[in-house]
């Protein structure tokens, strides 16, 4: 598979590392024409709103609401992945049934890490929380698949994936892995369907 890499903001190159140590190919996507040389986009975390802006400045807000890519939303990533997002009027890509909620860990805890249980795999998955958001509501399609503190921190529909931290900053592959794994179904579905 070739997974393609928001490169706007965020931990990019740490993205790539955990992509090829999976045994796939990662490209950093600066342009937008670039998304149809993938088969899938993890958009990094950093600061939504100044993600958003680039997103606007470079085209992507609306080549990413028509692109029917698999997608990967870490953190700030999830932020843009959701539908709805507490205190703002309107969600950005609206591709998760959810509503999420900015820098819900406390002010004194901003950064955190834990190993979490993840539904659907057996070993613990390492966490790195940076004024994470967590997840207040899921709706139609959408699966819970973690929890820290009683807050939704991972869930994934049948082609997005979203989670509230940074498994970048850890050497766990196991979030690539499961996202990679999504995007090997999403393309043998498409090409069961053309046959
Ligand atoms: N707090 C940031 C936001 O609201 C997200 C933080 C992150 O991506 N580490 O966009």
């Amino acid at each position: 598979m070739k997974i393609g890499i928001l490169a706007l903001q965020g931990a990019v190159r740490e993205h790539a590392g955990l992509v090829e140590a999976c045994g796939h190919e990662a490209l950093p996507i600066k342009k937008v024409e670039a998304l149809d040389l993938v088969d899938g986009l993890i958009i990094p975390g950093g600061e939504s709103t100044t993600m958003r802006r680039l997103m606007d400045r470079y085209g992507f807000t609306e080549a990413l609401r028509r692109s029917e890519l698999p997608m990967f939303g870490t953190c700030a990533g999830l932020i843009l992945l959701a539908e709805n997002v507490v205190g703002s009027e309107e969600g950005h890509l609206g591709k998760l049934d959810i509503t999420v909620e900015r820098n819900s860990f406390g002010r004194q805890i901003d950064s955190f890490e834990a190993d979490l249980d993840v539904r659907g795999i057996d070993e613990k998955a390492a966490a790195v929380f940076i004024r994470a958001p967590h997840i207040t509501s899921t709706g139609t399609g959408v699966e819970i698949l973690s929890q820290v503190e009683g807050k939704i921190v991972a869930v994934r529909s049948d082609r997005h994936l979203g989670i509230s931290f940074h498994p970048e900053l850890t050497d766990s592959t196991v979030f690539h892995q499961y996202f990679i794994d999504m995007v090997e179904a999403c393309v043998q579905k498409e090409l069961s369907v053309e046959i």
